[in-house]
């Protein structure tokens, strides 16, 4: 039966993960020294597994493994002394060795042995003469065993030892937590995250004082996390400012919140980056082997993410929190696609009604997404995900292209036709915009009123600058604009003063419940439209769900309304069909629904 000892020595090579990888010239090269410097033809770094020795780089020999029973190489791993066999033929133990009877007469081999002063092998040469083994012979081998055990930690620290924090990388967490499952099932942990900065927080250091900074404050915070920690447990290094570490088994959550707290309240103030940085913390309950280490790792991150937001900056993971993540995750993705296939995306329209004729005097496109196995998706929650990448563009581009097919395909049939499409902030930064919308409207032969461009307050306000420019180039253009959803998105009376739009869709939630004289929404509607028409808008209500509304915002002089009490957004020939139906009510009725 094998000792603790060897169980341990065992482990320690198995860890190393060296065995049965392929030679490499990094050990080649010491063997063919340790072969030269005897003037010896076999030479061979030797690792002793249970029962074979395995051959990690060899000279002169074909075969990569023998049986470890009679190998002297197991007795250098064994004692992790060097050993020299001068004449196998003299010696008792190994004149019947398989080495021996295959015709070996000289042995020499030094021990290949970790810091923790486990022997993994021998660094060996072999003669088939015997001879002697002189001091600085010996003292070379044991040079070059020393060079073999250098290269091996080497190769064993790369990609797991972070070289600024100088600690464990996330590749060896996810190691580590694989033990953890197997080792400690069944006992509850926490997995933290601490997150240094955000991503503009760090390129904001980055730009203004260097990536070297962001280095120093890595490597402060670092060791500020190793002392809160105290001696003999693990951080890792699992982002470029994320730090990650296990919390000991069993502990209370409200005792060790509280702990993290205080950790990090000192870490915090004795930051030197401290005035422009955030540190948050996620943490993920969990029983170890129970969840997937890469769940526990996202779990935690998602969680670090989430403490932007959360009170003292410490947030616990919440799985609806993270299934709404993993969701708007998987819209983005079948999104690109729903973009490519050109059969889930289609287009709607609602009608826009002058509220002192009731006629229907143009529509507004909006967007619909009929999702392959989610079925239908809002823009609501599918806009705002799509709007922060690069999908943006295409999306707004497929949205003109089609308004504008239709507008054409209208024509042609003889209905003349305004439409109004959305755009979105993302937009604001093409500066080619407007031409696009210029060029496509004439290469139908459309008119450059028939489109309208409708973009919200709240996307003006987020880029003034960015946005006023790109207004004025619309206006150059004769592209008509309209400021949607207004009301939301506070912008100051100067701003809108200077905004070169034509037209204001006051946002549905002052509408939606409008009534007269005695709701609070009657007082700023009726002042909205005062103020718009004042700086020279036209004004369209949207949301008008009552005729009470209706009525009331034409008594106001709202120009246009929309909402469901005239129409819901309908498909192409629906609409078409409803157009021609209203047109003949309409006449009659000025608010028929
Ligand atoms: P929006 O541009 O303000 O569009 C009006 C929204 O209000 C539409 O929702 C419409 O269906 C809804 N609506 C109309 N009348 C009523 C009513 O009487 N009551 C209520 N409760 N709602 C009414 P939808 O189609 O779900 O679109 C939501 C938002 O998504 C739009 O708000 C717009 O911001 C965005 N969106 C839609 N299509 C596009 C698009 O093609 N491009 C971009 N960038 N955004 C779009
Ligand atoms: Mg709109
Ligand atoms: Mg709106």
């Amino acid at each position: 039966m094998r000792n603790q000892h060897e169980t341990s020595r065992l482990d320690a090579l198995h860890q190393l993960k060296l065995l049965d990888t392929p030679a490499s010239e990094s050990f080649d090269r010491i063997t063919r020294m340790a072969s030269q410097i005897f003037g010896l033809p076999v030479a061979a770094v030797s690792l002793t597994d249970h029962d074979r020795q395995w051959f990690k780089s060899r000279v002169g020999v074909d075969h990569c493994t023998i049986p470890r029973a009679g190998a002297p190489c197991a007795e250098v791993a064994e004692s992790t002394q060097a050993l020299v066999i001068e004449d196998f033929l003299e010696d008792p133990d190994y004149a019947e060795s398989p080495l021996g009877r295959a015709g070996t007469r000289f042995y020499a081999g030094a021990p290949l042995v970790t810091n923790e002063g486990y022997g993994l092998g021998a660094l060996c040469v072999l003669g088939t003469e015997p001879r002697k083994a002189s001091s600085a012979e010996l003292a070379a081998l044991a040079d070059l065993a020393a060079m073999v055990m250098a290269q091996i930690e080497l190769q064993h620290a790369f990609g797991r030892i972070d070289p600024i924090s100088g600690m464990p990388t996330r590749n060896q967490f996810r190691e580590d937590l694989m033990d953890l499952a197997r080792d400690h099932a069944g006992k509850q942990y926490f997995a933290v995250v601490v997150d240094l900065a955000r991503e503009d927080q760090i390129s904001r250091i980055t730009r203004a004082m260097g990536a070297v900074r962001v280095d120093q404050m890595v490597h402060e915070a670092a060791q500020a996390l190793r002392a809160a920690l105290g001696p003999g447990r693990n951080a890792y290094q699992v982002g470029t400012a994320q730090f990650g570490f296990i919390s000991p088994s069993n502990v209370e959550w409200s005792d060790y919140i509280e702990l993290l707290r205080t950790s990090f309240a000192s870490m915090r103030a004795s930051s030197s980056v401290r005035f422009v940085t955030n540190v948050n913390i996620g943490v993920r309950s969990f029983v170890a082997g129970s969840v997937s280490v890469d769940d526990v790792i996202r779990g935690a991150t998602s969680a670090a993410q989430d403490a932007r937001e959360a009170e003292g900056a410490i947030a616990l993971y919440s799985p609806a929190r993270d299934t709404a993540h993993r969701r708007q995750y998987g819209l983005l993705q079948d999104f690109g696609t729903a973009l490519e296939a050109g059969n889930q995306l289609r287009l709607v329209y609602q009608p826009r009604i002058d509220l002192s004729t009731g006629a229907c005097i143009g529509a507004e496109a909006l967007l619909r997404w009929r999702h392959q196995v989610l079925g239908d998706v809002s823009p609501a929650e599918f806009i705002p995900i799509i709007e922060q990448t690069s999908l943006a563009r295409p999306t707004t581009q497929w949205v003109l292209d089609t308004a504008m097919d239709q507008l054409a395909a209208w024509q042609r049939g003889g209905l003349a036709m305004t439409l109004s499409a959305n755009i979105s902030a993302a937009n604001l930064g093409e500066a080619d915009l407007s031409e696009r919308i210029t060029t496509g409207l004439a290469w139908r032969e459309l008119p450059f009123s028939c489109l309208e461009i409708e973009l919200t307050e709240s996307a003006i306000m987020d880029q003034p600058d960015q946005a006023l420019a790109m207004l004025r180039r619309f206006r150059d253009a004769g592209v008509c604009l309209a400021i949607d959803d207004f009301g939301t998105g506070h912008s100051s009376l100067a701003y809108l003063q200077r905004l070169p739009a034509q037209i204001v869709k006051i946002d549905q939630t002052f509408i939606r419940d409008l009534i007269r004289a005695t709701g609070s929404d009657f007082v700023l509607v009726e002042t909205m439209i005062g103020l718009a028409h004042r700086l020279g808008y036209r004004v369209v209500a949207e949301g008008v769900e009552t005729a009470e509304a209706a009525v009331i915002l034409e008594e106001l002089g709202c120009e246009e309304a929309q909402g469901f009490w005239f129409a819901r957004p309908m498909e192409a020939d629906q609409f078409v069909m409803w157009l021609s139906d209203r047109r003949e009510a309409s006449l009659a009725f000025p608010y028929a629904a």
